[in-house]
């Protein structure tokens, strides 16, 4: 499963930061997720609550705030709206992805110890 690699690579990545900051608890993370990722947001959420237990993230709540998928001309950068036809109509060519396919962990809230 897709979403259990991503939480499992997204705990480790806490984890050795937290490892690095002496800390003591993690509180929250917050996670942005491209909608044109491939990354169902529910099943994380799931994958992440099987994951956290007996981790650093045990008790820390994931927040996940979708990023919606842009497209922009890779020649003349003009931005191409959603629901059209994924193509420059002035230069001809293939829309390129500009954003929306981030897996991105924004945001660690954690406790540090002895400060
Ligand atoms: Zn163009």
């Amino acid at each position: 499963m897709h979403e259990y690699s991503i939480v499992q690579a997204l705990v480790e990545r806490v984890e050795a930061e937290a490892a690095r900051l002496g800390v003591a608890a993690v509180h929250r993370l917050r996670v942005r997720i491209g909608e044109a990722s491939g990354v169902e947001i529910e099943l994380l959420q799931t994958a992440y609550g099987v994951f956290r237990e007996r981790t650093l993230c045990e008790n820390a709540e994931l927040s996940i705030v979708p990023v919606a998928a842009r497209w922009q001309c890779p020649r003349c950068l003009a931005e191409i709206p959603r629901g059209s036809i994924l193509r420059c109509p002035e230069c001809a060519v293939p829309a390129r992805l500009s954003a929306g396919d981030e897996i991105f962990l924004d945001r660690i809230e954690m406790e540090v110890a002895n400060v």
